[in-house]
């Protein structure tokens, strides 16, 4: 079963800090609703909201199949 995440990447321009954020699709819509591009997200660090790029990861695509 293919499980979609979302990733949010941004770094703060204010004390550049790196951001990841993984949501669930459904996280990701009751947040943001149908924006899939560019999310403000908030500097764990200085507080400071900013934009952060969104992409899609299939987890199921990465596993390898051992048998
Ligand atoms: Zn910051």
């Amino acid at each position: 079963m293919a499980k979609e995440r979302y990733q949010i990447k941004s770094e703060c321009p204010e004390c550049g800090c790196g951001l990841i954020n993984n949501m669930t699709p459904d996280e990701f819509r009751e947040k943001y609703g149908d924006t899939k591009d560019k999310v403000p997200v908030n500097c764990s660090d200085c507080g400071k909201e900013h934009d952060g790029c969104v992409t899609e990861h299939n987890t199921a695509a990465q596993k390898t199949t051992e048998s």
